[in-house]
Parts: structure tokens; C-alpha cells; sequence
């Protein structure tokens, strides 16, 4: 196998993928002259046409993507994106609009905006969204200072977000970068939240409280509404991550269950691309007591046009330049429409059962921590395999030389060794068959020939890292040689 070069390495002077015809009329002085045209990059890589492509196209196939096969990172719903909805993202009046063109000139981008925007509440349960917000952690952001603002417009912005130790490390994350201190909450032999502690816990000086549902082991919150209650009882929010909405839709709605304030990847349940797949978007959704403070503009219509408001006094501001990333917003509309009320059931329906199917398969060769019914992914522990000396981290390995993407790694925390599957609802059954029979040769390597997952992966380009070095001495910045 060859080591593909860094295309800087590749670089010869004076090569070019294209070069234009000499100018037959004057040059006239460019117009940013002077202003915004940078000097000559050094070391910029010179290269031909037919090198960029090979280049790039090497690497592509050294990859692993959603599109060869199935891609079961738990918490990260990796669903096949249907080729439809990058179709119409490209039609020229999404693609081409610009943000500052005239509301007149984009009725029908505003009209997206206000339909996902419906669309959204109606599925969460919520009075009102805003689709600004780029991505899952900066609605958790967003969602804070909304909390923020309600409670110092009433008086006192409080001190407190408490947060279950299950939690994505985003959410204690945002909490802190609101200015609030995190308390944990622990979680019971259920691996959900403790009612005691959070009944102890929940003061006055406590702002809100993060709650993710399915939790991170997969598990429903089934004392949702009570919990609700003890922290609405003292005056605080129920801030809901509502990244694992995959197994939801179109059952529940957590606006029903007592949620103030959620977020929703719309890269993970309505399905566009991410992981350098393309950027992503986390609509926030509130109860109406929050509405006055969404970030501004709003997209409203007034006498039969959609307008921008921008005159809200409570508004937080805004969170993100124009409309946020308004492609996302329109794949998003495309995947809903095209599978309609029945079919945004169906997600739910079939991610849970995949999960599922996954878990019974693999209960005996893998170790469950947690045996509390899960909904859409599963949290297997490598307790089994530890014996034989074996970590999560060889069995990750080891799926690499057997075709499937391995599942994310030692989250969530409370799992010691955890391996987190979320196949999704788009695996068929042979793909999952496929995924199941990797995991069960795992489990008989690591009883019968340990070191062969101790040394995996052997069959892909880049053989087992040293991640320690790559992370004490991290080389990151290529230079030529002298
Ligand atoms: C993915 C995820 C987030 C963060 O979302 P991003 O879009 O990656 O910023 C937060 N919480 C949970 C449970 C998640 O799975």
C-alpha cells in the first residue's frame, strides 16, 4: 500500500491545474487594491490538474462515510441522508439567494424558514423555534441565555444549572459559558436521574435544569413530568438536549412533558450531513413565556408577506450572523416533507427497533451495564473482553479490518470501557446482521487469539496510532525540508 504524500510534498514550481490566455486590453486596477488582496502565499502547493484529482480522490477512498456502510457512533444518529434533499439545497433560489437581498426578492426562503420553524414546534411540543443557531452546543448556549434572560428580566438570573452525570460533555459546557456553575446530578441503578439528589438540589438559586431524553445510555426519562415538576415547583427551567430526538418523532413531544427549552440537531434527526459532511444546525425551541427573548431577526408575516422583525426589546441578539445555515435548514424541509406525518413516525419506530435487534443479538457476548430497556442505541461495556485483556479501544480496531465503522468509545462516562451503538433507522437487516457477526468474531478473537485485536487494525491504510505521542508531541504544520 502506498503512503499517500501531503500534497505540499507533491508541489513543483511553476505548475498550474489551468492558466488564462494574456490579457489583450489594459489591466485596470482591481478594486480592493491595496485593501483586501493578500500578498503571495509561500509554499503554496504548484500542482497539475490531474494531481489535485488523484490527490483527493485517493484520500476520498481511504475514508469511511454513511455511504458505504453503516456508521453506528451512538449520540451521533450517522443516518444515510437521502440524495433528494442535496438536490433541491442546489436549486438556484436557495443556492444563489444572497443573505442581504431584500425580504420582497426571498419570500420563498423566508417562508422555508417559517415552515421548518412550524414544522418543529409541532413535532417538540414548543410555541416558537429559531434557526439560527449552527450547531447542537450553541443552542445549548442559546437555550442558557434564554433562561438567563427570563430570570434576570424577573429579577435574579440565578446561579445554578444542574446537570445528570450521564450528560454530553457540551451541555455542562454551555451551562459554564453562560456564566452558571454546574452542579451533577446523579444518575440511579436505572442509569436515570435520582429524584432524591435532584429533590435536594433544586434551590431557588437554580437556574435550570439539562436533561437529555432518551438519556445518553439510550434509557427514557419515565419520571419526566415529575421531574418537571420538582424543578418548575422552584421557579427553574427544564432545559431538554434533544439530540437523541431520533427516537421521539412522532410519538412524544417533549413540549407535552413539561420541556421549556430544547434544541434539535437537525445534522443528526432530520438528516443532513455531517462530520465533515457539511456544516450543521441546532434550532431552538421555547414555551411561549421564553418567545420575547429569541435571538432577532424573526421571520414573521404581516399583511401576506413574510417579513423580518428585528424590533424586539427582550431579544438576546442575535446568535449568528443572517439566518443561520440556511441550506441545513432546507435539506431538513426536504427529508420532512418527503416522508410526511407517518413517515417521521416511522424514524422512531424503526431506529428503536434496529437498537434494539442490535442489543438482543449481542447481550451474551457483550457486558450491559445498565439492563433498563433502552430506545434507539445501546451502551455495551468491554467488562467481558477485559479479562482476556482486551480493551474497547481493540474491539474499535478490530471492526475497522472488518468492514463496519467502529461505535463511539468510552461515553457516556458513567459506562466504564463503553461501546455506544446507534445504528439508526436506515441499517436494513443485513447491514445490521453484518455489524452483529463483526461484533460476535470480536467476541471469539478475544476469548480464543487475543493479540490479533491488540494489534488490529492490519488491513487499513494508517496501521494502530501511538495516540499518546499525537498527543504529547502533535506535529500539525508541514514544512519543507531545508
Ligand atoms: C451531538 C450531541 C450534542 C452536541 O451537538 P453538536 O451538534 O455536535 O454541537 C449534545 N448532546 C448530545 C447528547 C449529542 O449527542
Amino acid at each position: 500500500m502506498i503512503r499517500e504524500p501531503l500534497i505540499f510534498e507533491i508541489s513543483d514550481k511553476g505548475k498550474r491545474a489551468f492558466r488564462l490566455p494574456k490579457l489583450d486590453i489594459k489591466a485596470k486596477k482591481a478594486l480592493f487594491e491595496g485593501l483586501a488582496i493578500r500578498d503571495a502565499i509561500t509554499d503554496f502547493p504548484q500542482v497539475s490538474e490531474v494531481e489535485v484529482v488523484r490527490h483527493f480522490t485517493r484520500l476520498s477512498q481511504q475514508n469511511y462515510c454513511v455511504d458505504l456502510g453503516i456508521y453506528p457512533l451512538g449520540s451521533c444518529t450517522m443516518k444515510y441522508n437521502p440524495k433528494v434533499n442535496e438536490k433541491v439545497a442546489a436549486l438556484d433560489g436557495f443556492a444563489q439567494s444572497h443573505p442581504l437581498a431584500p425580504v420582497d426578492m426571498v419570500q420563498g426562503n423566508l417562508e422555508v424558514i417559517k415552515l421548518v420553524e412550524d414544522y418543529l414546534g409541532e413535532i417538540a411540543g414548543m410555541n416558537a423555534f429559531t434557526l439560527q443557531p449552527s450547531a447542537g452546543a450553541q443552542g445549548e448556549l442559546t437555550g442558557m441565555m434564554l433562561i438567563h434572560a427570563c430570570h434576570e428580566a424577573r429579577g435574579n438570573p440565578r446561579k445554578i444549572v444542574l446537570i445528570p452525570d450521564s450528560a454530553h460533555g457540551t451541555n455542562p459546557s454551555s451551562a459554564h459559558l453562560c456564566g452558571y456553575t454546574v452542579q451533577e446530578i446523579k444518575s440511579n441503578e436505572n442509569g436515570t436521574v435520582d429524584l432524591e439528589d435532584l429533590a435536594q438540589r433544586m434551590t431557588e438559586d437554580v437556574a435550570a435544569l439539562m436533561v437529555t431524553n432518551p438519556n445518553t445510555l439510550g434509557v427514557f426519562e419515565y419520571d419526566i413530568c415529575k421531574i418537571a415538576e420538582i424543578v418548575h415547583t422552584k421557579g427553574g427551567f427544564v432545559y431538554m438536549d434533544g439530540a437523541n430526538m431520533n427516537a421521539l418523532t412522532g410519538i412524544c413531544r417533549p413540549g407535552d412533558m413539561g420541556v421549556d427549552v430544547i434544541h434539535i440537531n437537525l445534522h443528526k434527526t432530520f438528516s443532513t450531513p455531517h462530520g465533515g459532511g457539511g456544516p450543521g444546525s441546532g434550532p431552538v425551541g421555547v414555551k411561549a413565556v421564553l418567545e420575547p427573548y429569541l435571538p432577532i431577526p424573526r421571520v414573521e408575516m404581516k399583511d401576506d408577506v413574510y417579513v423580518l422583525n428585528f424590533d424586539r426589546p427582550g431579544s438576546i441578539g442575535r446568535v449568528r450572523s443572517f439566518h443561520g445555515n440556511f441550506l441545513v435548514v432546507v435539506k431538513a424541509l426536504a427529508y420532512m416533507l418527503s416522508l410526511g406525518p407517518d413517515g417521521i413516525r416511522e424514524i422512531a419506530e424503526m431506529a428503536v427497533l434496529n437498537a434494539n435487534y442490535i442489543r438482543k443479538s449481542l447481550e451474551k457476548d457483550f457486558h450491559l451495564k445498565y439492563t433498563t430497556p433502552t430506545l434507539h442505541e445501546c451502551v455495551f461495556s468491554d467488562k467481558l473482553q477485559k479479562d482476556h485483556g482486551v480493551s474497547n479501544l481493540d474491539i474499535a480496531k478490530r471492526l475497522i479490518d472488518l468492514g463496519v465503522h467502529p461505535p463511539t468509545m468510552s461515553f457516556p462516562l458513567i459506562v466504564h470501557g463503553a461501546l455506544m451503538i446507534e445504528p439508526t433507522e436506515t441499517e436494513s437487516r443485513r447491514d445490521l446482521d453484518m455489524f452483529i457477526e463483526a461484533m460476535k468474531q470480536i467476541a471469539r478473537e478475544a476469548k480464543e487469539d487475543p493479540g490479533i485485536l491488540k494489534s488490529a487494525p492490519h488491513q487499513s491504510y494508517v496501521r494502530r496510532l501511538d495516540e499518546t505521542t499525537a498527543a504529547r508531541n502533535p506535529i500539525v504544520k508541514w514544512e519543507r525540508e531545508k
